[in-house]
């Protein structure tokens, strides 16, 4: 997320927030998304693997399966798709179509419990539910279909979380004295950063330490099971797994892993040789985001202190933040790209400049 400062003709005219033509290579349209892998440069088997990540890509994964021929890879994953758990989302929902709090508690003790398929679900379900009406268990039925499905978090333990601690995905508010640990896979030596926040985070260094103690699995479950972990969890597992195990996955072989091919050499040569120009330069002051390839968000101006003015009024530094005509003078003046810094609420109390 950025904005820069860019120096265009004074009499230099494109459409705001618009991607300028010159950072768009123009051949790029005429390239084929590869049907083999459907666009994700991957072959079946990683894309299997990857799209275990989300539980709404199942259907997916079932189109998938016939493709793939590593038949462990596959009942691995059927073993996955099989679990079930009555998890937030199925709590949420509960609460929405009006299981009362009775009803609620009493499948409480089975909240994040990670069954390994449906049946061994309803083995446990059946004595509590033994009373409920008819109806009411005919709606639980219909919500587990419908949200009673466990993530791959939802089975990972402390195999897959030892892969994690590798890999620096553990957060360092696991860790005593908040410090982050990777394995450098380079050096084969275990690394920490101490985020003293006393210090300006410039000043923080990865340095050489001993192997940290793996936090309590259950508070991990916790994390990793919440939405505040990514897909990046399961992607890391995925390719630790495959390599534990022996499986092929890898790229496409259609496409290279590009996601797409080319009509000819010729349209691919020429794609590769061309170059981004920028807008014309002149005395002209003019905010640009590179978020994108790079479009311009203001008019141009005279001066800096007009387009400050006007950025103040208009612009934003980051998602919904705005600075102030002098914030910006500084930040522009040093044309360094800015994010907010924000307290634990989320509010902005200030900008950083990085
Ligand atoms: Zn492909």
């Amino acid at each position: 997320m950025g904005r820069t400062l860019k120096r265009v003709a004074l009499d230099f005219k494109w459409p705001l927030n618009k991607t300028w033509e010159g950072f768009l290579n123009p051949f790029w349209n005429q390239s084929i998304k590869c049907t083999e892998c459907d666009g994700s440069g991957s072959n079946p088997g990683a894309d299997i693997l990857y799209n275990l990540a989300y539980v709404h890509k199942y259907y997916d994964i079932c189109k998938l399966m016939p493709k793939c021929d590593i038949e462990p890879l596959k009942q691995f994953a059927i073993s996955i798709m099989n679990k079930k758990s009555l998890g937030i989302k199925f709590f949420n929902h509960a609460k929405y179509h009006g299981f009362n709090n009775s009803k609620l508690e009493q499948l409480e003790p089975l909240r994040d419990k990670v069954f390994n398929s449906e049946i061994e679900l309803w083995i446990e379900l059946i004595p509590i539910i033994d009373s409920w009406g008819i109806s009411v268990q005919q709606q639980l039925n219909n919500l587990i279909n419908e949200h009673a499905s466990a993530s791959w978090t939802a089975a990972f333990g402390v195999e897959e979380f030892e892969v994690l601690l590798k890999c620096g995905e553990i957060p360092s508010d696991y860790f005593p004295g908040r410090i982050q640990y990777r394995f450098d896979e380079e050096e084969k030596t275990w690394i920490s950063l101490d985020r003293d926040r006393t210090k300006d985070h410039k000043e923080w260094k990865w340095v050489p330490c001993e192997k940290p103690e793996l936090p309590s699995v259950e508070l991990l479950k916790k994390y990793f099971n919440s939405a505040l972990s990514g897909s990046g969890s399961v992607y890391y597992c995925a390719k630790e797994k495959a390599k534990k195990e022996g499986w092929a996955i890898g790229k496409c072989e259609c496409c290279s892993g590009e996601g797409h091919v080319w009509p000819s050499k010729e349209v691919k040569n020429q794609y590769d040789n061309w170059t981004e120009s920028e807008p014309p330069a002149g005395e002209g002051f003019q905010l640009w985001e590179t978020t994108s390839e790079g479009s311009p968000t203001s008019p141009v101006f005279e001066t800096l202190d007009a387009l400050c003015e006007y950025a103040a009024e208009n612009c934003s530094t980051f998602a919904d933040f705005k600075a102030s005509k002098e914030e910006w003078k500084q930040m522009l003046g040093d044309d360094m790209v800015v994010t907010p810094m924000l307290d634990n609420d989320g509010n902005k109390t200030g900008v950083v400049f990085i």
